[in-house]
């Protein structure tokens, strides 16, 4: 779909997946003027097909493009194109218990422009690819390091949303961490340098004695939907929830610490490694209460259990 500055988008089509062209001169190439979504289609046993809480990207990317200068799609444009890409691409959700579609919806100013400014013009499309479990062979816990020279995100700026010029940000950190055996790096905020704010590409939380604590949404942190269902599941199995600002020291009292997101959807962290010192969690696998956590919303998210939270939408 296109649309002019200040206008609407109108209906879109679908294209086979290739390259597409811009300007040189393109917003989003020369000044970041860029969103994206992710999301997951789920194949059921009886063959259709699950889609999980898509109206939440839509609402997320509504407001990324308010804070980036962009006109975006309604909520309605973009779930109806979700669901028409995933239709037309149906081959290519993995049967039930082997992998999902990974849906990416990009937003970006297409139109030409050569001194700073909005673009002129705008294009929203979505593309689909097949993805297997994140966990391939039992669950291997991942192995964070705390950051302290570089941040993905700074009060006033766009942490908050999901722009691709923060995904430019965590790069070298990311890398180094990769390079010295890490699975990814672990944020803290960037004005006392002592409170937790999120991995490159998820939401971080921390148990104590059965209570789960989770950095608050204050600007600086993606409001991860997976976090925000994961809030709601652990509430409603009984679990206390607080959303605050939980400090780094907090990490070497922890029972159990845990990471969600799309890709990750809840994935245990095995160790946390800050300023030389390791501490590690667990046994190798899930902690009891990740576990329950990553059990009742995978199941949900496939269709195995009774979706009483209204959360999934069912393509056939
Ligand atoms: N934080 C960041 C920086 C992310 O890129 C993501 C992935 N979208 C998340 C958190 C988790 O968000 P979600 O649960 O919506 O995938």
């Amino acid at each position: 779909m296109k649309c002019a500055r200040g206008g609407s988008f109108s209906k879109g089509e679908l294209q086979r997946f290739g390259n597409i062209e811009l300007s040189p001169s393109a917003g989003v190439l020369n000044y970041g003027q860029g969103l994206f979504e992710g999301l997951k289609a789920y194949r059921k046993k009886d063959g259709n097909i699950l889609l999980f809480r898509p109206q939440e990207n839509a609402l997320r990317l509504n407001i990324g493009a308010e804070r980036m200068c962009m006109p975006s799609p309604t909520v309605a444009q973009f779930v109806e194109a979700v669901k028409a890409t995933v239709l037309a691409n149906k081959r290519w959700v993995p049967p039930p218990g082997k992998g999902s579609l990974y849906i990416r919806p990009l937003l970006m100013g297409s139109g030409a422009v050569l001194g700073l400014a909005p673009a002129p013009e705008y294009t929203f499309l979505i593309y689909v690819s097949p993805v297997g479990n994140y966990f391939k062979e039992g669950v291997t816990p991942i192995n964070l390091v705390i950051e302290h020279e570089l941040h993905r995100a700074t009060p006033g700026g766009t942490g908050g949303v999901k722009t691709i010029g923060n995904y430019a940000a965590v790069l070298k950190a990311q890398s180094a961490a990769k390079a010295k055996g890490y699975s990814d790096v672990l944020y803290l905020d960037c004005v006392h340098k002592k409170y937790l704010e999120e991995v490159s590409s998820c939401n971080i939380f921390v148990v104590k004695d059965n209570v789960i604590s989770t950095p608050a949404i204050q600007g600086t942190i993606l409001p991860g939907i997976t976090r925000k269902s994961i809030i709601d599941v652990a509430r409603s199995q009984g679990f206390q929830v607080e959303e605050r600002l939980v400090a780094v020291d907090e990490l070497l009292e922890a029972d159990e610490v845990f990471c969600t997101g799309t890709a990750v959807v809840v994935s245990p962290v095995g160790s946390i490694t800050h300023k030389g010192r390791r501490v590690s969690y667990g046994e190798g696998g899930f902690g009891a209460v990740s576990q329950q956590l990553y059990t009742v919303l995978t199941r949900l998210q496939m269709g195995l259990i009774e979706d009483k939270m209204n959360w999934t939408a069912e393509l056939n």
